[in-house]
């Protein structure tokens, strides 16, 4: 699902890369944790793996596409293949949670009676049945986090990247949104999530790639947050 080969980032004309020779493989169906401190190069491979920042060196190849020679016609394409969802929700405020999921799938042509369809569909899948009429601001933040979800599945993307999905929650709301994308996950959806998260990342036990100063220092299947727990 996912390829980098020797990948490194800088921008600009930092001294300092971003990424450093970053060289992984995540394979479909993986639910992979990427960890480590501030500044250490999580978001930017976040975005290199959205096609938002190209890489200074190396290769990517995500959903079957090879990032580095894509046009930028076909990002849009790359993009039906990922949902994302970020710490601060990003729903669009006036629209109410049936419109932000319906609205996504509008944006890429899809047809009326097929939305009509996914979006009670979408809402039933995060437990949100009967919120489909709020305004983000009449939500919880679980519950607009479960929005924002509901919105990065419908489309039933292979690839579901989570940027600190669960940074402005709290501890059991983080443990339900977990859990939903446990599930989703067991439907086959690959997730990448960044997260600081440690109960989050220990209670889970999936692969955790931990990135240093934009080096990949540790990548271990069912581990903890820290190293040797
Ligand atoms: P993390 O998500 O782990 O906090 P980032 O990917 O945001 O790490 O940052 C990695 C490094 O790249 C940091 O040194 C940061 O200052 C730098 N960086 C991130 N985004 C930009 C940018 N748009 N322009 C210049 N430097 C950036
Ligand atoms: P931003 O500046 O954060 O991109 P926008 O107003 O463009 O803000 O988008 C607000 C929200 O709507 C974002 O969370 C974004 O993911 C979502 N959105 C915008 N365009 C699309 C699209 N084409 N497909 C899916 N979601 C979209």
């Amino acid at each position: 699902m996912i390829t980098l080969s020797a990948v490194s980032k800088r921008y600009g004309n930092a001294t300092h890369a971003a990424l450093d020779g970053v060289t992984l493989d995540i394979t479909e169906g993986d639910f992979a944790f990427l960890v480590g401190p501030s500044g250490s190069g999580k978001s930017t491979l976040v975005r290199l793996l959205l096609r938002d920042e190209k890489p200074t060196d190396g290769d990517i190849h995500v959903a079957g596409y090879h990032l580095n020679t894509m046009s930028g016609r076909q990002v849009p394409k790359l993009r039906q293949r990922i949902g994302c969802v970020f710490q601060d929700f990003r729903l669009l405020p006036r629209k109410t949670a049936g419109e932000n999921i319906a609205f996504a799938l509008t944006v890429i042509g899809r047809k009326q009676s097929d939305i009509r369809v996914a979006v009670p569909e979408a809402l039933a899948q995060v437990g949100l049945e009967g919120k489909a009429d709020r305004l983000p601001h009449e939500l919880s933040g679980g519950e607009q986090q479960r929005v924002a979800l509901a919105r990065a599945i419908v489309n039933k993307p292979s690839l579901l990247l989570a940027d600190e999905p669960t940074g402005n929650l709290d501890p059991v709301t983080s443990q339900d949104i977990m859990l939903l994308l446990e599930r989703i996950n067991a439907t086959g959806t690959t997730i990448v999530m960044a997260t600081h998260d440690t109960h989050l990342v220990d209670r889970a036990r999936r692969r955790v790639i931990e990135l240093d100063n934009g080096r990949v220092v540790r990548d271990h299947a069912s581990a903890a947050y820290l190293a040797d727990q």
